[in-house]
Parts: structure tokens; C-alpha cells; sequence
């Protein structure tokens, strides 16, 4: 089975080693070229330009940051729709608007390529060892074709019916994580407010039965005040932008929702967007009078 992969950023990257890893030909298409040399020693093809990465593949998967990029990717000059002269399968595993995968989906139709929303729960480590969720959308017969290339990059999928309700799966899943992130922060920021040990309330919250696995996958990013991009906290801003949207359209209440929504803006716009989301914790802090780890009115105990 030959596949198109078209962006290898964070996530694409580590999802198209796997697909190597189980034995498809991968050709692969970034903007920034130099992203996808890792996958050439790996056995992968590098193509130019979309054109080149969509030419005699059975199967074109797309992993992109947001709404404007699968736009643009499927629907702009030199794009997936233009080059759709062959009859393929297209998957679209980025986080982005029920609307934008509907109305993608609607126009590769047109063209007779079918078309799946598939984004993905899970960060980059996950990513890196097959370990992602993956939420669909669209054909129940191109979800079963095309399962076992989803396998290859996840350890479990969830087909959630017709085109839309992947990325509505994923608003779903990322509204929780949004908010586990706001209330951990919210948590430490009022440990340290009272002069308690971060690391110790860490250790302490590890074990209680608040303890979930995102909490040990962050522990050490927030003890260590240094937040390297598994999932860049602009994406979760943009998410919960997406999330409001939807709330907003079907008159849903979601008030933790909106102030996470703040929050999350607010540290964008003070330096943290290309940070792991886990830096919402700083800007918490930021706001409640921190100035930083020797803070001497902070009792970090670290
Ligand atoms: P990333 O590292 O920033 O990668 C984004 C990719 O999109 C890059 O390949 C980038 O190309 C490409 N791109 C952006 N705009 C483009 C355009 N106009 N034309 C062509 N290519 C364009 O982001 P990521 O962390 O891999 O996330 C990708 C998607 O997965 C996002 O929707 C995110 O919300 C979602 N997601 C992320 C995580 C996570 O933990 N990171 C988890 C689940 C879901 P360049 O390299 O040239 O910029």
C-alpha cells in the first residue's frame, strides 16, 4: 500500500515512521523540507511539492497545524483537490473545525476520493510509540479499508460515524485535557501562594486519587519550570477557541471552559505559545505575583 504523507512536524514525523516501521511505502511532503530528511534514512521518498506526494498513492494522509493549513493544503493552488486525478483514499488527521472537515470532505466527494476525518488524542511520545487515539469520521467502508494503517500509528481507534463527528471527538477529548492542565495549575499555583513545596504536592497529588497519567507525563516539566513543545500551547488555545465555537453554535454552557480560554490566551500573549501546554502553569503563577524560582515570597522547596 503506498501513502502520501503530507506534514511531518511534531506529530507527522513519529506517524509516518510507524508507517514505515509496518512496512508502507511512504512518500512524504513538508513545507520546511528539512523535516522530513529523518524518514529518508528510514527507507522513505521525499516529494517536492503536493502534486509530487499525492501522484500513485493509494492513500494521502494529512497532519497539519489548523484550520488555514488543511484549506489550504486540500482546497489551495497546487493543492490535494487540484492533483486528485486518480482515484485514492484521504485521511485528514489534524485538529481542526467539524465545519473545515466537512466542508473538505464535501469537495474531495465531488471528485470521487473519499475522505475520513481522523485526529488524533495523544501527544508526541505517544505519537513516537504508536500510542495515539484515533477518533473518525466519514464512511463506515473507508474507515474498515483503511483501519489497519490507523493501527499502525495507534493503540486503539474509535469510529464515531459520519464526516464531522471525528473532529467533534476530539473537541470532546480536548476540552478535558484543556481543563486537567487549568486545574493542575491552578492547584500548584495555590500550593506555592501558601508555601507549600511543588515537588512535594507533586509527589502528593501523583499518588492520590486525582492522579492521572497526563499529571505524570507533566510532573516533570512543571517541577523543572522548562515546558520543551509536546503539544505547543498555542494548538490547545486554538482548540479551545474551536471548542467555544461549537458551544456557542448548539447554545452549550461551558463556564470553565471560558475562563481556561483566557487563561490560555493570556500566556500566549506573554511569551509562552511555542511552549508545552504545561507552561498555563507559569502564567498562573505570572498573574498571582511570581517572578520566578528564587522568588524569595515563594516557598518552592525544590
Ligand atoms: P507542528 O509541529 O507545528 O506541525 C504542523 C505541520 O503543519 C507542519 O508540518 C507545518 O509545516 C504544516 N503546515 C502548517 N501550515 C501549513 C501550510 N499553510 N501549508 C503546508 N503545511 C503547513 O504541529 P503538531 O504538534 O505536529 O500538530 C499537528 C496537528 O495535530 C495540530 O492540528 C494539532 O492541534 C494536532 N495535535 C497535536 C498534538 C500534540 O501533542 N502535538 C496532539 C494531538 C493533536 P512547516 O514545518 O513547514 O511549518
Amino acid at each position: 500500500m503506498r501513502i502520501g504523507f503530507l506534514g511531518t512536524g511534531t506529530m507527522g514525523l513519529p506517524m509516518a515512521e510507524n508507517l514505515l516501521r509496518a512496512g508502507y511505502s511512504v512518500t512524504a511532503y513538508n513545507r520546511s523540507p528539512e523535516k522530513v530528511q529523518p524518514l529518508l534514512q528510514m527507507g522513505g521518498k521525499q516529494a517536492q511539492n503536493i502534486a509530487e506526494a499525492v501522484r500513485n498513492q493509494d492513500v494521502v494522509i494529512s497532519m497539519l497545524s489548523d484550520d488555514s493549513a488543511v484549506r489550504e493544503v486540500y482546497l489551495g493552488n497546487g493543492g490535494v483537490a487540484e492533483n486528485a486525478k486518480h482515484s485514492f483514499v484521504a485521511i485528514d488527521m489534524s485538529t481542526v473545525s467539524p465545519g473545515t472537515a466537512l466542508e473538505v470532505q464535501k469537495h474531495m466527494n465531488q471528485l470521487g476520493i473519499a475522505m475520513l476525518d481522523a485526529p488524533v488524542s495523544g501527544s508526541a511520545g505517544a505519537a513516537k510509540e504508536a500510542k495515539l487515539l484515533v477518533l473518525a469520521g466519514g464512511p463506515l467502508e473507508t474507515y474498515e479499508i483503511t483501519r489497519p494503517i490507523l493501527a499502525a500509528m495507534s493503540q486503539a481507534q474509535f469510529y464515531f460515524g459520519p464526516g464531522g463527528n471525528g473532529a467533534k471527538a476530539k473537541l470532546v477529548v480536548n476540552l478535558l485535557l484543556a481543563l486537567t492542565m487549568q486545574g493542575i495549575s491552578e492547584a500548584l499555583v495555590l500550593a506555592e501562594t501558601l508555601g507549600l513545596s511543588r515537588f512535594n504536592v507533586l509527589d502528593m497529588l501523583s499518588q492520590s486519587s486525582v492522579a492521572s497519567p497526563f499529571l505524570g507525563i507533566k510532573k516533570q516539566m512543571l517541577i523543572d519550570e522548562s515546558f520543551p513543545p509536546a503539544f505547543a500551547l498555542k494548538y490547545m488555545r486554538k482548540d479551545l477557541n474551536l471548542i467555544l465555537q461549537a458551544a456557542i453554535e448548539r447554545e452549550a454552557v461551558l463556564p470553565a471552559t471560558s475562563a481556561a480560554f483566557a487563561s490560555y490566551t493570556s500566556a500566549m500573549h506573554n511569551g509562552f505559545a511555542e511552549d508545552d501546554l504545561a507552561a498555563v502553569m507559569m502564567e498562573l503563577l505570572r498573574q498571582s505575583g511570581y517572578t520566578g524560582a528564587k522568588d524569595s515570597s515563594f516557598n518552592l522547596g525544590l
